[in-house]
This record gives structure tokens, C-alpha cells and sequence, in this order.
């Protein structure tokens, strides 16, 4: 068995990653990393995930901080002492940080955008989950803003967009294409005969919105929908296949 293997963006300072779907123990449409728990894989395949990820990510287990997500915009605090078993999700959000030494935030996805922040000055990070709706509710710029709230400023953060359906596969209707058209500007809608989304750039320009400069947000070119070797896709597999945990450690 291989271990699982992360994409990484060069610009964070601290460990972190966005897991492919390589080195888990999941099998048929979940094969192999599967990491969600709601999807229709068996559980003690998906627990054995998480200790794997754990152990190649150089991270405790118990120290791992996740949510329910529900395609909003609220942000939580992660807190609290960990022993050796997953932990249950915080509640419901769609972005998570901490300022809590050996503990780690992660989000899942599976063509959604996950979006890593770090605040090397105040020792703070940040894992977002953004799907369409929570691109258009701007949930990046919530997370930035929760962060600022405890004393962090937007021009020391770093962010990685990672791994997610990008718009060479992301079609949408003309009125969604219009409503972010008209919130991001022309550039993130590729025309053609159907609109197609550029979700990564939507959050970028949320980010910048929010007061980073754009040397300060790393996008990762790699399409979920494009590349079944390495991702599931929720929209290429029809909703049947898993979910990458993409997650980043508070270790300055
Ligand atoms: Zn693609």
C-alpha cells in the first residue's frame, strides 16, 4: 500500500496539504483516500484513512478539527486538547481556524474549492470549504475577516486555492453565470456557447476584496473534474465517489 500523497503550494510556511485520492484503503468508487464519512463508504475503511493521513501529514489525530458543512458562510474557532481519536465535527460551518499549537483544520471536497490561510505573524490558519454558494456568499472573505477579528491583518496572511472542478469543466447555467458576472466581474465566466465558471478565480478576487494582495494567494492549476487518476468529482462521478480532506497545521 502507498501512503497518501498532498498537493502543496510553495507560499505557506507551514505543513499542509490537499490530499489526492492515493494511499487510502477505500476501494471501488471511493478508492482510495476517501475522507468523507457521508458518502456511502464503509466507516472503519474511512477511519483507517484518517489515521493514514494523519501519520503522513506528521500529525496527531486527535488534534484534527473538522466541521459539518452545509454551504454557508459561518466561521469557527477551533479550540481545545485532543487525545488520540478523530473527533467529532466542531458543528456546522464552512470554515474553520485555529490559533491552538499541534492542533490542524481541515475541510472536504470534491470539485468544491478548499482554500488554506495562514497568519505566520499571529500564528493563525484557516481551512475554508466553497462551493458555488459559498463563493457567492463570499465565504473567504468571512474567514479573513474572523481572523482579523483576533488580531490578524490581511497583508501578512497567505492563502492556497487548491484542487477543484475549474472552468474547463464547469458548466452553468446563464443565470448563475450572470449573478457572478455581475458580483466578480467578466473574468469569471468563460464564454462559449454555455458559460463556464471560474470558481477559483471568484475566490481569489474575494480574497483580494478582503485585503490581500494577489502575490499573497496561490491557486493551484489542477481540475478535479479533469483528472480522475488523482481526484473525485462530484460532478464527473455523478455524486457516486469520495472526498479529499484538505488541511493545514498550526506549526510555526
Ligand atoms: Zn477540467
Amino acid at each position: 500500500m502507498s501512503t497518501p500523497q498532498f498537493l502543496t503550494s510553495a507560499l505557506l510556511p507551514v505543513p499542509h496539504g490537499f490530499a489526492t485520492r492515493a494511499g487510502g484503503v477505500s476501494e471501488g468508487p471511493y478508492a482510495s483516500l476517501n475522507l468523507g464519512f457521508s458518502v456511502g463508504d464503509e466507516r472503519p475503511r474511512v477511519e483507517e484513512n484518517h489515521r493514514l493521513l494523519a501519520r503522513a501529514a506528521g500529525a496527531r489525530l486527535g488534534a484534527l478539527c473538522r466541521v459539518s458543512q452545509v454551504h454557508g458562510d459561518v466561521v469557527l474557532e477551533a479550540r481545545g486538547e485532543a487525545d488520540e481519536v478523530l473527533r467529532p465535527t466542531l458543528g456546522e460551518a464552512d470554515a474553520l481556524w485555529t490559533e491552538g499549537e499541534g492542533s490542524w483544520v481541515a475541510v472536504g471536497t470534491a470539485d468544491c474549492v478548499p482554500v488554506l490561510i495562514v497568519d505566520p505573524r499571529g500564528r493563525r490558519v484557516a481551512a475554508v470549504h466553497s462551493g458555488w454558494k459559498g463563493t457567492d456568499l463570499e465565504i473567504s472573505a468571512r474567514a479573513v475577516e474572523a481572523l482579523e477579528a483576533r488580531g490578524s491583518r490581511p497583508e501578512d496572511l497567505l492563502a492556497a486555492v487548491g484542487p477543484c472542478i475549474q472552468a474547463c469543466c464547469y458548466e452553468v447555467s446563464a443565470e448563475l453565470g450572470d449573478r457572478f458576472r455581475a458580483r466578480f466581474g467578466p473574468d469569471v465566466v468563460r464564454a462559449g456557447e454555455k458559460p463556464h465558471l471560474d470558481l477559483p478565480l471568484a475566490v481569489k478576487s474575494s480574497l483580494v476584496k478582503a485585503g490581500l494582495k494577489s502575490g499573497q494567494v496561490d491557486v493551484l492549476q489542477a481540475c478535479t473534474a479533469c483528472d480522475r487518476e488523482r481526484f473525485f468529482s462530484h460532478r464527473r462521478d455523478a455524486g457516486r465517489t469520495g472526498r479529499h480532506l484538505n488541511f493545514v497545521l498550526h506549526r510555526f
